[in-house]
């Protein structure tokens, strides 16, 4: 019980196959009261029973892009811990599907913008309205991927976001540090949800993870929410501004090992 008495909020549950999902299960088993919000009626649904089913609040609809929306859910999560809050999971990223396949090249403007938008400037918005609520401290992580620093074809423009969050990470680790409040990003290997399968060769990517990583295996929901547990209490409390691979340690490999056989699903 680790986080017991401990309170945050978590954005980007869209349904139980979600990392923000697996992160949120970690923490209720180690004692932190959760809030979370959801994007949108559609994803409600499914986001509704699943904190309940942790005795967590929902907070309400919210659309990073939207201002009016995250000033609404911040109000409400005051409203609900007090005005304080000891941590905060971001893990929310989008573009546009059909832009994560074929060349980087051909990003266009709009969506060029828009990914960054969601997946990397929604940190440093959220991070803001968080540490308002971070009176004793606090822990912030955010989910990232290797083709933030390695080309990952398909990756194209998320990885230019990813490589962009990595550094909004270590930007705002070293703007919150004197106030001991932590922001760290969990590199996880490729997991198969919706932001997941949006990405071309999704599943061959999958699959080589899986061969090749020195683990042999792909990460599990419970395998980044104990990294997520770890960066988000006093177990961690020296590190801040890192990025912590969760990946089998496939991003170790220079080369893979072409001997072992790949397993096509
Ligand atoms: P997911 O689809 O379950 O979660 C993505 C979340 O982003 C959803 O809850 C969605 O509602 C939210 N979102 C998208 N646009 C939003 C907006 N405008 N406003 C508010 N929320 C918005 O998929 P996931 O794989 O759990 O993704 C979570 C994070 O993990 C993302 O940052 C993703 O890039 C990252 N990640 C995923 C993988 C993978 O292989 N799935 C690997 C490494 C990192």
């Amino acid at each position: 019980m680790i986080l017991k008495g401990k309170k945050g909020l978590i954005l980007g549950v869209a349904n139980d196959h979600s990392i923000a999902w697996g992160i949120a299960q970690s923490l209720h088993h180690a004692g932190a009261e959760l809030a979370f919000t959801y994007q949108g009626a559609a994803f409600e649904k499914r986001v509704r029973p699943l904190a309940e089913s942790i005795s967590g609040h929902i907070v309400g609809d919210c659309d990073v892009t939207n201002s009016e929306s995250l000033d609404t859910v911040f109000e409400r999560t005051a409203n609900i811990f007090d005005s304080e809050i000891d941590f905060l999971v971001h893990s929310v990223a989008y573009s546009d599907k059909s832009e994560l396949k074929g060349k980087y090249l051909d990003t266009t403007r709009s969506n060029f913008l828009n990914t960054m938008d969601i997946s990397c400037y929604s940190l440093v918005d959220t991070a803001r309205r968080s540490v308002a609520m971070m009176k004793n401290g606090g822990s912030i992580i955010t989910l990232s991927y290797l083709g933030a620093e390695r080309v990952v074809p398909n990756y194209n423009v998320m990885g230019v976001a990813k490589a962009a969050l990595e550094a909004s990470v270590r930007y705002l680790a070293n703007d919150l540090g004197r106030d001991n409040i932590r922001v760290n990003a969990i590199s996880a290997g490729p997991m198969r949800t919706l932001a997941g399968s949006a990405i071309g060769s999704a599943r061959a990517m999958y699959n080589f993870n899986a061969a090749y990583s020195p683990l042999g295996r792909n990460m599990t929901l419970e395998d980044i929410g104990g990294a997520g547990l770890f960066l988000l209490s006093d177990l961690s409390s020296g590190i801040t501004g890192e990025t912590l691979y969760v990946d089998a340690g496939f991003h170790n490999m220079g080369v893979p090992d072409l001997t072992l056989e790949m397993n096509k699903d």
